[in-house]
C-alpha cells in the first residue's frame, strides 16, 4: 500500500505528497474532515513516509524525504499496527471525551526526548476539537517552539471548536468527504428497507415502529462491527505479560475509539436518510427531473407518493438536523430517535 493506495485523488494528499517530495514537511498539522476514520488514515500515512526505513535508504542527499512509505519495512509495519513507540496517539479519554492536560504534558514531555529508533517523532491527535481549554493552553505553548524532529498531527471532524491561535500555528489540510457514489453503495440497501417501512402505510403506526426497528438493528450491527475491529486494533497481539495499568490504558482507549466511531458510523446513516428527506422535498420543489441522491427510492420507484406538502416535507430535514444536535448531546439514543422519527411526515 502508498499514498495513492489508501485515499485516492485527494487534493490533501497530493499536497502533502508535494511537500514530502520538496522536504518542505511542517511540524504540526491539522487534518479536518468529515470522516474520521480518513483522517486517521491519512495521519498514519504520513508518520509512516517520513519513518519508513525503505524511502530512507533509498534517498539521495538531496532528496531528503520520500514522498512514499513501502509498507512493508519494519517501521511501516510497526506504525501500522500502533506499536511503534515514537508514533504516539491521543484520545478523547472515555466517559467526558475530553483531552486532558494530563495528556497533553505526557505528550510534551516525551516530544522533548530524542526518538528512540524513528527519523522523526510522531503524535497523532485525534478529536483535538476535544482538548479542554486548559489542555489547549498547555499545547498552545509547545505549537510555538515546536522540538526539532518531531511532527505533530492534529485530526478534527468540526474545525471550527478549535481555538483560532491553535489552527493558525498548525498547516490546515481538509479532507473532503467520499463521492455520491460512495455514499450511494453504502447506504442504499439498509435504507431501502428503511424508507418502504415509512412510507408504506403511513397512517398506520406500526410502520413507524417498524421503520425505527430498522434503523436500530443496523445501528446495533454497526456497534457490533466497530468494537470487534477496534479490539483488534487495541488489543489483540498485547502480550499478556504488559502491566495491567498499561493494558487498562489501552482499554479505555479503546472503548473511546468504540464511542468516537460509532458517533461517526451514526451521524453518517442518518445524514444519507436526510439525503432521501431532501430528494422528496426537492422533488415536490423543482420535479422530479432534478438531480436527487437516491434515484432508486425515489417515491415513483417506490410505488407511491407523499401526501405532505413542501413545506412539511422541508421541516422533515430541518428535524434531521435538530435529530443530529440532540444526539450529539448526552441524552438516551433510543429516545431521541423514536421522537423525531414519529414526527416525520410523509
Ligand atoms: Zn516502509
Amino acid at each position: 500500500m502508498a499514498f495513492a493506495d489508501l485515499i485516492p485523488q485527494l487534493p490533501a494528499i497530493e499536497l502533502l505528497q508535494r511537500s514530502l517530495h520538496h522536504q518542505r514537511i511542517g511540524h504540526a498539522y491539522l487534518f479536518s474532515g468529515s470522516i474520521r476514520a480518513s483522517l486517521e488514515l491519512a495521519a498514519m500515512a504520513l508518520a509512516k513516509a517520513v519513518n519508513c526505513r525503505k524511502a530512507l535508504s533509498d534517498r539521495t542527499p538531496s532528496d531528503a524525504l520520500s514522498s512514499d512509505f513501502c509498507d512493508h519495512c519494519d517501521s511501516c509495519i510497526r506504525i501500522g499496527n500502533h506499536l511503534h513507540g515514537d508514533i504516539q496517539w491521543i484520545r478523547p479519554e472515555s466517559k467526558s471525551r475530553v483531552i486532558t492536560i494530563d495528556q497533553v504534558r505526557r505528550m510534551v514531555n516525551t516530544l522533548a526526548l530524542k526518538p528512540n529508533d524513528a527519523e522523526v517523532k510522531v503524535w497523532i491527535m485525534v478529536d483535538a476539537d476535544r482538548m479542554n481549554a486548559q489542555a489547549a493552553n498547555a499545547f498552545l505553548k509547545t505549537l510555538e517552539e515546536p522540538p526539532g524532529s518531531t511532527l505533530m498531527i492534529l485530526l478534527t471532524t468540526q474545525k471550527d471548536r478549535l481555538l483560532d491561535t491553535i489552527r493558525s500555528r498548525c498547516l490546515s489540510l481538509h479532507f473532503s468527504g467520499d463521492s455520491m457514489e460512495a455514499m450511494r453503495t453504502r447506504h442504499a440497501p439498509w435504507l431501502e428497507d428503511f424508507v418502504r417501512m415509512l412510507s408504506a402505510e403511513h397512517s398506520d403506526m406500526m410502520g413507524r415502529y417498524r421503520a425505527l426497528g430498522v434503523l436500530t438493528s443496523k445501528l446495533a450491527a454497526s456497534r457490533a462491527s466497530i468494537e470487534e475491529s477496534m479490539k483488534e486494533r487495541f488489543l489483540d497481539g498485547l502480550s499478556s505479560e504488559v502491566e495491567a495499568s498499561f493494558r487498562k490504558r489501552r482499554e479505555d482507549e479503546m472503548k473511546a475509539a468504540v464511542e468516537a466511531e460509532y458517533r461517526r458510523v451514526r451521524t453518517d446513516l442518518l445524514s444519507a436518510f436526510q439525503w432521501w428527506l431532501r430528494d422528496l422535498w426537492l422533488s415536490a420543489e423543482k420535479g422530479s427531473a432534478h438531480q436527487v441522491a437516491f434515484p432508486s427510492l425515489a417515491p415513483e420507484q417506490l410505488r407511491w407518493k407523499p401526501r405532505a406538502d413542501r413545506q412539511a416535507l422541508l421541516a422533515n430535514i430541518e428535524l434531521l438536523e435538530d435529530l443530529q444536535r440532540t444526539l450529539l448531546s448526552n441524552v438516551q439514543e433510543a429516545l431521541a430517535l423514536e421522537v423525531h422519527l414519529l414526527k416525520i411526515q410523509l
